[in-house]
């Protein structure tokens, strides 16, 4: 069995306590590796290191020029390129999504890098001319680096949200510590493997792994941390928020999400029950953006629903390895919490449409899966329409007119994503501009893009990651002025 073990000012470290946690293939129930189990002073040394290398190397990292950081990144990127295959089949093993997805994933990923190795390199700040009584001046703007930045994930994503926040971060000139979840260690240790083997500095890069009521405090709070990064659930999202405000640290915060999908009457029917599947049943309907409600207008919604349902009791479900429709989700923990959202439903009075329930056929009676799941009946305050349930489960609702359409969208204390299907180029453009979200879609589903950005309103977040802007937000702004004639004073001598 693998062991993991952190990464700190350069060195593989078990943690200080000598502890170690268990990593769990859900789809069998087995133990697949353990990994170093960090504590607060694991989390501080790490910290100490990054700290140093920023603060105190004159050849540290964030010295090195725009140009040798993007030629570092684009070798990481080649290497992880090289073993694309392994990467893929450890997060398929340690998160259970089916491979072609984790191929997916790790495609994503090299292009990120790749991306952010050229963003390095871009043009940015302004100028300003700012001539007044104090004479001839010019101002201008450049961008740094923030400094330390602390690198907090979940699970559902565990390489591509990693590498979504270490590429900027590093781009930009940071040091950073990188905390993953302790369900899903794998493949990001694995990307440090790569990282320790290139030109970056040591204690530039660090891995501390460990809960988050220690690990992920200890970051949060600590005073030498300037900026934290975190994609996760809300709850915890606000508790980060609370925690770092002793130093005012600049945030970064990817939270939940339980976004709208709007059909109308006059979209293309099959096409938009296909986008739909991908909305809410990819990657086991884990996902931040799932278009977990769908609002299908009233005269078409039986025979949405009828396809729709065709569609979901057809999906294969079984072991990631051999690339079903649907792997199993992460923890037996987080089945009963779905499972039980769905119980809390059907005794508000839904009804449940298809699945529902835990499954348990042949080889998957050792894993954690569940049938996709179509919740009907249910009112706006129903329990699985109000709360990101995070697994594979849709509730139907349905309207009359474009107003119903967009006030049911908007109720909801997340702003994420959402979709509208229509034929209607107008009616589209009016109601993607009303449903108060950060990434909307029109005909489609859930694509992301690394060129453009990503991110919520509301209790969905705050900052964006992909794209310059989120390449930027690992940035500081400074604004320099220059008088132009040295020595001389205008109006105010
Ligand atoms: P989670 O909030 O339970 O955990 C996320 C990370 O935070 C883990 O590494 C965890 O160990 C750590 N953590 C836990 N408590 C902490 C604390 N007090 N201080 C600091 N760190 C702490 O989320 P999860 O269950 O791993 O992931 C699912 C959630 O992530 C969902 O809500 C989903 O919507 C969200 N998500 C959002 C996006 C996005 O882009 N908006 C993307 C993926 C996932």
């Amino acid at each position: 069995m693998e062991t993991i073990l952190n990464y700190i000012d350069g060195k593989w470290t078990n943690a200080l306590s000598g502890d170690y946690f268990n990593v769990i293939n859900p789809a069998t129930g087995e133990v697949v590796a353990k990994a170093a189990k960090g504590g607060r002073d694991d989390a501080k040394m790490a910290i100490a290191a990054a700290k140093r290398e920023f603060y105190n190397n004159p050849n540290g990292w964030r010295r090195f020029s725009a140009v040798k950081r993007s030629e570092i990144l684009l070798k990481i990127a080649d290497e992880l390129e090289k073993q694309r295959d392994s990467f893929a089949l450890i997060e398929t093993i340690d998160n259970g999504k089916p491979l072609r997805e984790a191929l997916g994933d790790v495609d994503d990923a090299v292009s990120y890098i790749r991306y952010y190795a050229g963003a390095a390199r871009m043009p940015s700040g302004v100028s300003y001319d700012v001539n007044d009584g104090f004479g001839q001046m010019q101002s201008f703007t450049i961008k740094e680096p923030v400094g330390v930045c602390a690198l907090i994930t979940p699970w559902n994503y565990p390489l591509l949200m990693g590498v979504q926040k270490i590429a900027p971060a590093l781009a930009a000139g940071n040091t950073i510590v990188f905390k993953s979840s302790s369900e899903t260690p794998m493949s990001t240790a694995k990307f440090f493997e790569i990282l320790s083997k290139s030109e970056i500095p040591d204690g530039t890069v660090n891995l501390v792994m460990g809960s988050g009521s220690t690990v992920g405090n200890e970051l949060s709070e600590n005073e030498y941390v300037d900026m934290v990064s975190f994609t996760g659930s809300t709850e915890v999202g606000q508790s980060i928020y609370r925690a770092s405000a002793g130093n005012i640290k600049k945030i970064g915060l990817e939270l939940g999400g339980k976004s709208p999908n709007v059909i109308f009457a006059d979209a293309d029917l099959d096409g938009a029950v296909e986008w739909a599947m991908v909305g809410v049943f990819f990657n086991q309907g884990e996902v931040c953006s799932a278009g977990s409600r769908i609002i299908v207008e009233k005269s078409i919604k039986d025979k949405f629903v009828d396809k729709l349902k065709q569609r979901a009791e057809n999906m294969t479900i079984g072991n990631g390895v051999e690339n079903p429709d649907m792997g199993p989700l992460i923890s037996e923990n987080h089945l009963n919490k779905v499972l039980d959202f769905v119980e809390k439903a059907k005794n508000e009075g839904a009804n449940i449409v298809c699945g529902g329930y835990r499954y348990t056929e042949g080889e998957c009676a050792k894993g954690y899966f569940m049938k996709p799941t179509i919740i009907d009946n249910v009112t706006r305050d129903n329990t699985a329409v109000k709360n990101e349930i995070f697994g594979p489960v849709v509730t139907i609702q349905t309207f009359e007119t474009e107003k119903e359409a967009v006030d049911m969208a908007n109720d909801t204390e997340f702003g994420l994503a959402g979709a509208v299907f229509t034929s209607d180029g107008a009616r589209a453009f009016r109601v993607v501009k009303e449903i108060r979200a950060g990434v909307m879609w029109i005909n489609c589903y859930n694509p992301a893009f690394v060129e453009a950005p990503w991110g919520g309103y509301k209790k969905s977040g705050t900052g964006r990651e992909l794209s310059f802007e989120g390449l930027e937000e690992y940035t500081e702004t400074k604004q320099i002025t220059m008088n132009l004639n040295p020595g001389k004073l205008g109006w105010y001598k």
